[in-house]
């Protein structure tokens, strides 16, 4: 019976420090990213140099990537669909986040 209740007692603390911590320790990402993600072809191939689609994103925002065609397997509706994203997603001081196909 104690075995219950400490197990339930452990459990439960440690699901409250889980919650606080995903509360407060959470990572704030550039919406972005995302955006630009959802646009890449998705097969998360490596073919661009990058771990996967989403750390190629990330890149692309950062303005760490300026070539799309890194991206092998994309095709022009992919390069031009982030284009036109990231020209209606400026920077916060209004520059734009240069990219070419
Ligand atoms: S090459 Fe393109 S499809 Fe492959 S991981 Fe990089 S961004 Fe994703």
């Amino acid at each position: 019976m104690w075995a219950f209740i400490t197990l339930g007692l452990l459990g439960g603390l440690l699901g409250l420090g889980l919650a606080f911590a995903a509360e407060y320790l959470k990572v704030e990402q550039d919406s972005r990213i995302e955006g630009v993600h959802k646009r890449l072809p998705g097969y998360d191939c490596g073919a661009c140099s990058y771990p996967g689609c989403s750390a190629f994103a990330e890149a692309i925002v950062e303005g760490e990537v300026t070539e799309l065609k890194l991206c092998k397997p994309g095709k022009d509706t992919h390069y031009d669909a982030i284009i036109e994203y990231l020209n209606d997603h400026r920077n916060e001081d209004g520059s734009l986040i240069k990219v070419k196909k």
